[in-house]
């Protein structure tokens, strides 16, 4: 049987989190869908389209990783591509809770489908996505948290 785990998450932008996350659990997993979602509750700073060339972008370099885009419960999308494993990053405590919530939460709508997480690098276990966009909205580096389309990318968010 194959092995397949849903990545779901805004993804605005991508950042080296989550491409470490996916680099790690492609070694686990025979398929990895990064899930972007279209109703985020959340504006975004990236469109749909945007965020999702960006992360193709970012991870087409690695086999057996799809980027697909996801409205509605994350449980019936992860139930309609046969996902058995639902992924989550896991940073700092302050993630802790939150995830908690949302893993008893999606096991009351779907028991077959476990939540697992991973947890990134030590150097990207600070980082998110809304903090890379504040330092670049400063003029600050981000280099070494993003993929270089990405720094791209922000900076067009920086002049518009
Ligand atoms: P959401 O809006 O669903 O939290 P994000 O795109 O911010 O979506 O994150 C998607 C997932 O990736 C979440 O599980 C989040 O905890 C995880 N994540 C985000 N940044 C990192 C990181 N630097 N290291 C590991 N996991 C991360």
């Amino acid at each position: 049987m194959q092995r397949t785990a849903i990545y779901p998450g805004t993804f605005d932008p991508i950042t080296c989190g989550h491409s470490d996350l996916c680099q790690r659990a492609i070694k686990v997993f025979d398929k990895v869908i990064l899930a972007v979602a279209i109703d985020t509750g959340k504006d975004t700073s990236f469109s749909l389209e945007e965020r999702m060339r960006l992360a193709e972008a970012v991870l087409g370099g690695l086999d057996r990783v799809e980027v697909l885009p996801f409205e509605g419960l994350l449980m019936d999308f992860a139930a309609a591509q046969h996902a058995q494993v639902v992924l989550r990053g896991l940073r700092a405590v302050s993630d802790f809770e939150y995830e908690f919530q949302l893993a008893g939460m999606n096991r009351s709508l779907n028991a077959n489908i476990e939540t697992m997480f991973l947890t990134p690098a030590e150097q990207y276990a600070f980082l998110s996505s809304s903090l890379v966009k504040e330092v670049a909205s400063l003029g600050g580096d981000v280099s070494n948290f993003v993929h270089p389309v990405v720094a791209k990318a922000l900076q067009t968010i920086r002049r518009g």
